[in-house]
């Protein structure tokens, strides 16, 4: 397709109309319950990209196509110039050949959540909206989508953000960064899992006589202004990789509701050259279940040392359907993997050992998965996805260095900063009332 042909989204469940991207983005999700996905993905070819250019002009070249037609895309370059604030370099790893680290956490909260809440944030202040009152922004997290969303919105006009994360489930430092914003951002420690917190949102947003009163948006990887910003980085690195070396790049991306994973495999289908995907998952076994042939089952989640991947039911499985119809297609193009909590523990120690390499448990799993492929002689060029600074899961790794970890700059200010975050049941109808009471 042409890329100034407009483009236009449809819900995954095919029972909502289909909508211009700005609505899609203002909306989160489609109103019959499914997520919107372009109608269809298009296509770019790897000379459209500048070779010099930062990873914000990658992104305004790789997501114009996704834009086109919509009032956003006059603003795209200004929104990717607001949002690329910090790099995702792709850093050579001592420990094996052709082995590198895509690191996703030079942001302001240390995660790669921090580039798609960004996005999102500069495109919903650029959307016109019908009514002056603020907008609530509603979002559940594991640990890092809250505070990624919470710096990125934080003392932003006409915006509220409202925080619901597992109370005592997310690392000490995970949990101060959530209280610590003050202002336009309110944290509610949830007395339950992280899949309550998905689903009170989901509900929440779903409740049309709620809506009316409090107008509500929601920040989760369902968000397409998360899930679009993604492929950039893959798109950016992929390319550099192929000019330099003739060959696409393999990813090993730690993967739990699948927003990032789905990212780089958009890329792949987009025409860039971007190799294999593996997916590392924790000891939830949803994915690694499907693609070694069992039935979609998804479940309640297990709580792991990688708690931001502690996800049953991935909510992006729907717009992985999407986009390769055919499960047995499906199963062959992409492999999962789980690593349990004894074996992320022991991938930190061994790494940090033998070669001064420190990771967060969540990239510990992509880790092992390449140290997996290089003993089975495995000598293809995979980058193992980084997606967030070991520093941010103290509580996990310290013990197993048995040294304090230097904490990023950004991080050390959030911490400095004092912290609260407000009790709440894990229920629908305690959200409900909390956002009536405190949101109209
Ligand atoms: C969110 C997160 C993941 C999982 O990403 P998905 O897009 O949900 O698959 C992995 N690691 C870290 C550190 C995260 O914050």
């Amino acid at each position: 397709m042409s890329r100034t042909e407009p483009l236009f989204y449809a819900s995954t469940r095919a029972r909502s109309p289909a909508v211009e991207i700005s609505q899609a983005i203002a909306a989160g999700l489609a109103p019959d319950g499914g997520l919107y996905v372009p109608e269809v993905l298009p296509r770019i070819d790897p000379a459209a990209f500048d070779p010099q250019g930062s990873i914000a002009a990658t992104a305004t070249t790789l997501l114009a196509p996704f834009f086109a037609g919509d009032p956003l895309a006059d603003e795209l370059a200004a929104i990717c110039a607001e949002a690329f604030v910090f790099d995702a370099p792709l850093r050579p790893l001592p420990q094996h050949p052709n082995s590198l680290m895509l690191e996703l956490f030079h942001g302001p909260t240390s995660a790669f959540k921090d580039f798609g809440a960004r996005f999102l944030a500069a495109c919903l202040q650029r959307l016109p909206r019908a009514d002056n009152r603020p907008l609530t922004i509603l979002v559940a997290t594991s640990g890092d989508t809250g505070a990624a969303v919470g710096a990125a919105f934080h003392r932003r006009p006409g915006v509220r953000v409202v925080i619901l994360y597992p109370d005592g489930k997310v690392s000490p430092r995970q949990a101060h960064q959530l209280g610590s914003f003050g202002d336009n951002v309110t944290a509610l420690r949830v007395d339950g899992r992280f899949d309550d917190c998905q689903r009170m949102v989901k509900a929440a947003l779903n409740d049309a006589a709620l809506q009316a009163q409090v107008p509500m948006s929601s920040a989760n990887s369902i968000s397409l202004g998360r899930l679009l910003p993604q492929m950039s980085y893959y798109a950016h690195n992929a390319l550099r990789w192929w000019r330099a070396h003739g060959e696409p790049l393999n990813f090993i991306v730690p993967t739990g509701n699948l927003g990032n994973a789905l990212a780089c495999l958009w890329v792949r289908e987009m025409g860039l050259p971007v190799g294999e995907v593996r997916l590392a998952c924790n000891a939830n076994a949803t994915l690694a279940d499907y693609f070694g042939g069992a039935e979609y089952t998804p479940r309640d989640a297990v709580a792991t040392l990688a708690n931001a991947m502690d996800v049953g039911a991935p909510s992006n499985f729907e717009r992985l359907r999407w986009t390769f119809p055919n499960p047995s297609a499906l199963r062959q193009l992409l492999h999962a993997e789980c690593v349990d909590d004894a074996t992320i523990r022991q991938t930190i120690a061994t790494h940090a050992r033998q070669h001064g390499e420190v990771f967060c448990p969540h990239t510990a799993t992509a880790m092992h998965l390449l140290d997996q492929l290089r003993a089975a002689g495995d000598a293809a060029s995979w980058a193992v996805v980084a997606t967030a600074h070991a520093a941010k899961f103290e509580s996990v790794v310290e013990p197993l260095l048995g040294h304090p970890l230097d904490v990023p700059p950004a991080l050390a200010t959030m911490l400095q900063r004092p912290a609260t975050a407000l009790p709440l049941a894990a229920t629908d109808a305690a959200l409900h009332d909390w956002l009536l009471a405190r949101g109209a």
